[in-house]
């Protein structure tokens, strides 16, 4: 079957510049649109096709989608009534698919309108009627109704194709019963034409040529060429059929004519060189973007290759640090794990030597308390002796023993001092004193020394010094003593002096400086150090000379530190020495004057007749104190344990009790204590070598009324005894 049909079916709005509204850039689109549509009315369609593909270029460049589109479709319109039917349904298509990213408007209904007529033309009639049918869906969304009878011819035109020819016929006699206006003529004389073809399928040939003769009639107001000729051709055919050779062959040649004219001024539109050309120009286009794409590809792909490179680089330096933190981690654990194995060794060590100290400290609690029990029969019965009037001669050996026993009995008070301080078990008292009398009550109880060694005392307290203090006045008085009496020991025939200045006020505390200087023999320059360490006479002439056990300074050193204080001595050989110190004192509020103590008489005939009890399992001290108290006329019992001295409190009346702590059973603090139950009346007066681990107020609370410290001194012994018998 021929199909030569399609005509310059046209919508109205074929090329309409209206559609560009007046903006900035749509203004240039809108200038190449107007060139090229004054090109299409001179024909020149190698100056639409630049014009149009400048348009297009444009919108391209710009991003504007819809322009783009619409002038896409022009491209593929232009195509299709130059023939070219692949361009043109490659553009249409292609405008199409940019005309579906943004919303609908009547250009999308006729790119989609001449896609289908392309079809058509490639008799792809299933493609064909999609478009037109998707032309028909946009156009009724967009209420777009004067391209109807257009549409349904078609679809007429396509069932025709499909051999659906009674549905045709019908479309095709529904546009022919509308009345005949200008606009339509064309439409019209292709509905015809077409019922014509119809018949002469169906093989009525006198119809079909009625159908043709009357297209005809109508073509000839519409002066549609390109329609006549197709016109003419089917008439040609239909009289070939009927075997009218004469009318088919003019029919024929009036075809051939008019389509010879036809073809030449498609030609003088575009001629075959100029469409080439255009083609190319536009191939170049086209290679051009592809080129330019390619390059920001590679540009892009240079990019990421880079990017690539540099998080490879990254990865690696993070997995290095990574790696090297977790070295670092290791290293700190190792080490860590080693200083904790050093700390513990440390810990260990530290006990240790904490279990040595407490050993020595112990060892020589133990060796001082073993020591002093036999030096204090030494002691006594020197003193007995002494009191049995000995011989002259025996006098000289007597008095050396005691004073060898006097040494020692110093020596290990100190030894026990300067080991109760390294052990921590001082504990300073808070006490209110005035520091004046107590400075006072020093220099008069050392006046002796310094009278037997001709020296001028001095005591120089600063009077804006407040006399009160809460502090430890025994402690204070250790220290005192101890550097007054080296000062007056060691100086001869010159002036030792006692300096108290206040150096601040502050609050509630006191600083006062303290200096003790005399004019004596001085220390070497070399031995101004080691003074205060332990057995540091300046040398063993020194010490023949001047007595002493050398651990006064040691003492005196470590109170100070206790007082959070420190020592400073200069001294220069055959000048002197001056030992010197500060002291913070706190002030007391109230100034509670202490009376007096009361003082002691040693009149011993007061205590004559007294009955005592002497509880001592040692038979030498038992015999000694025996003695001493006989020879003073008193009466007195021995019981040598605790349990048996407990009943015999209980049966008889004492005035005094003289009670040993250590005791074989129960020991003195526990009889005491029992005692206290049925008796709390007489007094019970502890006898001692006290250790570390027995002190003063230990034993009163036991219910003791005083202590007396074994080894003694037969003067405090007896002064002791006074003060509680006396009344
Ligand atoms: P000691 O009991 O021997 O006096 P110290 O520890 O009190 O022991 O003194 C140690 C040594 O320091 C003394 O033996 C003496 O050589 C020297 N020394 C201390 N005070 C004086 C002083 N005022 N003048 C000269 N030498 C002193």
């Amino acid at each position: 079957m021929k199909y030569k049909i399609i005509f310059l079916l046209i919508f109205s709005f074929l090329f309409n510049s209206a559609l560009f509204s007046q903006n900035k850039e749509t203004d240039s689109i809108s200038y190449y649109n107007n060139l090229a549509d004054a090109n299409i009315k001179t024909n020149k369609y190698k100056e639409v096709f630049f014009y149009t593909q400048k348009a297009i270029n444009y919108a391209q460049e710009n991003s504007l989608k819809k322009e783009q589109a619409i002038q896409t479709a022009k491209l593929g319109r232009l195509y299709f009534l130059l023939k070219k039917l692949d361009d043109a349904i490659e553009k249409l298509t292609e405008s199409i698919s940019l005309f579906k990213t943004i919303r609908p408007n009547p250009e999308y209904a006729k790119a989609y309108y001449y896609l289908g007529l392309s079809y058509i033309e490639k008799k792809n009639f299933f493609a064909a009627e999609i478009c037109i049918n998707k032309t028909i869906s946009i156009s009724a969304a967009l209420d777009i109704k004067e391209n109807d009878d257009l549409i349904l011819l078609q679809k007429a035109i396509i069932n025709i194709g499909n051999k659906k020819y009674n549905l045709a016929t019908k479309q095709l006699e529904l546009i022919l019963s509308k009345p005949n206006s200008a606009g339509k003529l064309d439409t019209k004389a292709e509905a015809y034409y077409q019922m014509g073809l119809i018949e002469e399928q169906n093989s009525r040939n006198n119809l079909a040529l009625s159908y043709f003769n009357k297209a005809l009639s109508l073509n000839s107001k519409s002066q549609n060429v390109e329609q006549k000729s197709e016109i003419l051709l089917a008439i040609s055919s239909v009289y070939d059929k009927m075997l009218d050779k004469s009318s088919a062959y003019s029919y024929l040649k009036l075809h051939l004519n008019l389509k010879e004219n036809i073809a030449i001024a498609n030609n003088e539109k575009l001629g075959i060189d100029d469409y080439e050309a255009f083609k190319e120009s536009q191939r170049k286009i086209h290679q051009a973007r592809i080129d330019k794409k390619r390059k920001e590809q590679e540009r892009t792909e240079n990019f990421s290759r880079l990017i690539n490179y540099l998080s490879i680089a990254l990865i690696a330096i993070l997995s290095l640090l990574c790696f090297s933190l977790y070295k670092n981690n290791k290293i700190k654990k190792k080490t860590n794990l080693l200083l904790q194995e050093k700390n513990n060794e440390l810990i260990k060590a530290k006990e240790k030597a904490e279990k040595a100290s407490n050993a020595r400290a112990d060892f020589l609690s133990t060796v001082s308390h073993e020591l002093r029990t036999p030096l204090n029969a030494i002691n006594g019965i020197t003193h007995l002796l002494l009191e049995e009037n000995p011989k002259k001669s025996q006098l000289h050996y007597l008095s050396s023993l005691q004073y060898s026993g006097n040494y020692l009995t110093a020596f290990i008070n100190d030894i026990l001092e300067i080991n109760k301080i390294d052990s921590n078990k001082i504990e300073l008292e808070h006490i209110n004193f005035n520091l004046l009398k107590l400075l006072e009550d020093i220099k008069n109880s050392l006046i002796e020394i310094a009278t037997k060694n001709r020296n001028e005392f001095i005591l120089d307290f600063d009077s804006q010094i407040p006399t009160h203090f809460i502090g430890d006045p025994i402690r204070l008085s250790q220290i005192f003593i101890n550097l007054i009496n080296n000062a007056l020991k060691f100086t001869k025939n010159g002036k030792v002096s006692i300096v108290a200045k206040l150096k601040s006020l502050e609050n509630e505390t006191a600083t006062i400086s303290f200096e003790i200087s005399d004019t004596g023999i001085g220390i070497p320059e070399e031995k101004l150090e080691s003074v205060f360490e332990s057995f540091s006479q300046g040398s063993t002439e020194i010490n023949r000379k001047y007595g002493g056990t050398g651990l006064g300074l040691t003492i005196v050193k470590k109170l100070l530190n206790l007082l959070e204080s420190e020592i400073h001595l200069t001294s220069q050989v055959g000048e002197g020495s001056t030992f010197a110190f500060d002291l913070k004192l706190a002030i007391a509020k109230n100034q509670i004057e202490l009376k007096p103590q009361k003082e002691i008489s040693f009149d011993l005939s007061k205590i004559k007749g007294k009955n005592i009890l002497v509880v001592e399992d040692n038979k030498i001290n038992q015999m000694i104190t025996k003695r001493m108290l006989e020879n003073k006329d008193i009466h007195c019992e021995v019981i040598d344990n605790g349990e048996e001295a407990i009943e015999v409190i209980k049966n008889n009346k004492f005035d005094l009790v003289l009670m040993d702590v250590h005791l074989p059973g129960i020991n003195g603090t526990i009889a005491t204590q029992e005692v206290r139950k049925f008796d709390a009346t007489t007094p019970i007066i502890a006898m001692t070598a006290i250790s570390l681990n027995e002190n003063r107020e230990m034993l009163l609370s036991f219910g003791m009324n005083d202590v007396i410290t074994k080894p003694f001194i037969p003067n405090d012994f007896y002064l002791m005894l006074t003060k509680y018998l006396a009344d």
